[in-house]
C-alpha cells in the first residue's frame, strides 16, 4: 500500500524519534511567551514561576529587551574574540560596576564560567607552587553542591545521580559541610588552591550559605591564601533582592560565575575576577569561539538596562517578603504536605513531604509552572517583573493543588 507522504507528525512525536532522552519533559509544547505567561499548543496560558530555570529575568519578550536584540542582529552577530566589539567592553564594565574592581571573561553557559573558575583556581595554586605544576590544585566544595555537567564542574557536584557513569572524574575536589565552617577548615592544606561554594544552593533544595559562614570562608582564604569562588549562575543577577546574592552577607568573593539571569534568556555566561585572580588568564591558556558576542552581550545589557530602569532588584526584595509570608501561611495549613518554606526573594524553594513530581504536574494542570529541586522541593522562580498580584495569584494556584489534595 502506497500511503502519501505527507503525513502531520507532532512535536510530541519528533521528540521521540529524534531527541536525546536526557530530559522527562513536562507534557506540553510551548509556543509563546509575554512577561509572565506562556501558552502551549492547545492555547492553555500558564503563569511561569520557572522562567526557564531562574534565566528569564525580564519575563518572556520584554519589548526593550527584544528591541536591542533585533537591532543588534541587523547590524552584527558574531566576529569571535579576535576582535574588540564595543558590547563587549561595555557590558564588562557594566559587571565591575556591581562586582567590584576586576576584569570579565564572558562564555556561553553557567557550565562554562564555573569551568574557567576551576582553571583560574588551577592557575593559583601554579602560582603558589612557584610555578610547580599538580603540587597545589585542590578545590574545595559543599556537600550537596551543583556545578554544572562538565567534567570540572561536574566533579564539584558530589550527588551520584549526576556523577554515576562518568568516571574518573577530575582530581582534586574535596567537600565540607555546608554551613559548618570546621568542616572545610580541616580539608585545607598546603595543596589547596580554593574553595567554591554556590552561594545559594539552587539544584539540591535552596539551601543558603549563612553570612556569618560565608564571612568565615573569606577569613579562611585570607589565612591560607586561597580564592573565594562563587557560583552565583542561578541566584546572581537580582533574583534575591540584590545584585548578588553574596551581597546579603557582606563579603566580596574572588572570582564570580554567573550566566542564567545574565542574557534575560539569550545564552551568555561570565567570569568577574578580582585582584587576585584577573590577571591569571593570559594569550592562550584559556577561550571560547562564542563567548561575549555583541548579540549576547546586547541582550546583556538590555537586561541590565531594564532591570535598573525598573528598579527591579528593590522590587523583588520588596514583593517578596509578602510573598514569602503567604507560602509560610500555607506550610503552617497544610504541615501534612509542606514540611518547610525556604529562600531569598525569588528563588524560593517549598520542601514537600512527599514526592514532589505529582505536585508540579498538578500545579501545571492549574496553570503554574514550577521546578523541582532536590528530592522534594519544588522551587518558584517568578521572573524579576512578577507582580505583587502575580505572586498572590502562585499563592491560590498552590492552595488549590493543596485543599484538593486534603
Ligand atoms: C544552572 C547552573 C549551572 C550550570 O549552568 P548551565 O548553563 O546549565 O551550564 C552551574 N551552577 C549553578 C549554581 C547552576 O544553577
Amino acid at each position: 500500500m502506497n500511503q502519501p507522504s505527507i503525513v502531520r507528525t507532532s512535536t510530541a512525536e519528533l521528540y521521540d524519534a529524534y531527541v536525546m532522552k536526557n530530559y522527562s519533559r513536562a507534557p506540553i509544547t510551548v509556543v509563546r511567551g509575554r512577561g509572565t505567561q506562556l501558552w502551549d499548543d492547545a492555547g492553555h496560558s500558564y503563569l511561569d514561576f520557572t522562567s526557564g530555570i531562574a534565566v528569564c529575568a525580564l519575563g518572556h519578550c520584554h519589548p526593550h529587551w527584544v528591541a536591542a536584540i533585533q537591532r543588534q542582529a541587523a547590524e552584527l552577530i558574531h566576529v569571535s574574540n579576535l576582535y574588540r566589539h564595543p558590547n563587549q567592553g561595555e557590558l564588562a564594565r557594566r559587571i565591575v560596576g556591581y562586582a567590584g574592581p576586576g576584569r570579565v571573561f564572558f562564555c556561553n553557559s553557567g557550565g562554562e564560567a564555573d569551568e574557567g573558575m576551576i582553571k583560574l583556581a588551577r592557575l593559583h595554586g601554579l602560582k603558589k607552587a612557584g610555578g610547580v605544576e599538580e603540587k597545589c590544585y585542590k578545590i574545595i566544595a559543599a556537600k550537596n553542591a551543583f556545578h554544572g555537567r562538565m567534567f570540572g564542574g561536574m566533579s564539584a557536584t558530589p550527588q551520584e545521580k549526576i556523577q554515576k557513569g562518568f568516571r574518573p572524574l577530575v582530581p582534586g575536589f574535596a567537600f565540607g559541610e555546608l554551613n559548618n565552617l570546621e568542616s572545610f577548615a580541616a580539608l585545607i592544606d598546603e595543596g589547596t588552591a580554593a574553595i567554591l561554594l554556590e552561594t545559594i544552593q539552587g539544584e539540591s533544595g535552596i539551601n543558603s550559605c549563612t553570612p556569618e559562614f560565608l564571612r568565615g570562608v573569606r577569613q579562611l582564604c585570607d589565612q591560607h591564601n586561597l580564592l573565594l569562588l562563587l557560583d552565583e549562575v542561578q541566584c546572581g543577577i537580582g533574583r534575591t533582592g540584590k545584585f548578588y546574592a553574596f551581597e546579603h552577607a557582606g563579603v566580596r568573593p574572588d572570582a564570580i560565575a554567573m550566566a542564567k539571569g545574565l542574557g534575560g534568556g539569550m545564552p551568555i555566561g561570565a567570569i568577574w575576577a578580582g585582584e587576585r585572580a584577573m590577571e591569571l588568564f593570559q594569550p592562550g591558556n584559556h577561550g571560547t569561539t562564542f563567548g561575549g558576542t555583541p548579540l549576547a552581550c546586547a541582550a546583556g545589557l538590555a537586561t541590565l538596562d531594564v532591570i535598573e530602569r525598573e528598579g527591579l532588584i528593590d522590587h523583588v526584595a520588596k514583593v517578596s517578603v509578602a510573598w514569602h509570608q503567604a507560602l509560610a501561611g500555607l506550610a503552617q495549613q497544610f504541615p501534612q504536605h509542606i514540611a518547610a518554606v525556604r529562600g531569598k526573594g525569588f528563588l524560593v524553594g517549598m520542601q514537600m513531604t512527599s514526592d514532589p513530581a505529582p505536585w508540579i504536574a498538578a500545579l501545571r494542570e492549574r496553570g503554574l509552572l514550577t521546578v523541582g529541586s532536590g528530592n522534594n522541593v519544588i522551587r518558584l522562580l517568578p521572573p524579576l517583573i512578577a507582580t505583587a498580584d502575580e505572586l498572590a495569584r502562585s499563592v491560590e494556584i498552590i492552595r488549590g493543588a493543596l485543599q484538593a489534595k486534603a
